[in-house]
């Protein structure tokens, strides 16, 4: 039986809506806490420090991987991201559920430290649907674009080393899905 929380690993391809999907999940089981990202990139509009991610210089990030301070950190996109690691240790630890939307760099360093998370990778239902969405953000310039989409192609590569997939046809319907895959992983009977 699982007396502690479920750790839920969500990636996926930029564009493919794993950020929208987790975020209507957030709102239909506020049960489920996200972990916030510290990076190093610039914020967006819109984007406040604390909510949308930790915004770090440089420096101060490297002085939390220094410290110990993440349970995994990448280079995406020429930028830094990380997940804070206590914050993930203690909710689980108290029973809560916490989702991750990371890159598959760090959800394979997520993996190798704590295989029983749930691993999940979103697909948008077409390349021509996932460039038009990251188009659409408005927010990338066409070289940032060209290297979203190009890493798009290889990081599908990596489907295997996931658990489920999710396509994002609707975000209604992915996150039905993500619901149910949530639901069923809470009624493990294997589970610890
Ligand atoms: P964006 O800049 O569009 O917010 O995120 C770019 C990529 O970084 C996305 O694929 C997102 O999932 C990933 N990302 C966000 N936070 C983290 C994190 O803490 N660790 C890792 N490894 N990737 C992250």
């Amino acid at each position: 039986m699982n007396f502690r929380g479920l750790l839920i690993v969500v990636s996926g391809p930029s564009g493919a809506g794993k950020g929208t999907i987790c975020k209507a999940l957030v709102k239909r089981d506020p049960s489920i806490v996200v972990s916030v990202s510290a990076t190093t990139r610039e914020p967006r509009n819109g984007e406040e420090h604390g909510i949308a991610y930790h915004f770090y210089d440089k420096a101060a990030f490297l002085s939390m991987i220094d410290n110990d301070g993440f349970l995994e950190y990448a280079t995406v996109y020429d930028n830094y991201y990380g997940t804070p690691k206590q914050f993930v240790i203690d909710k689980i630890a108290s029973g809560e559920n916490v989702l991750l939307e990371i890159d598959i760099q760090g959800a394979l360093q997520v993996k190798k430290k704590y295989p029983e998370g749930i691993f999940v990778f979103v697909l948008p239902p077409s390349m021509k649907e996932l460039k038009s969405r990251i188009v659409g953000r408005g927010s990338e310039t066409q070289e940032s674009l060209t290297k979203r989409l190009s890493s798009a192609y290889s990081e599908i590569e990596y489907i295997k080393n996931y658990d489920y997939f999710i396509v994002n046809d609707t975000v209604e319907h992915a996150t039905d899905v993500l619901q149910a895959i949530i639901s069923a992983e809470k009624c493990r009977v294997d589970a610890d």
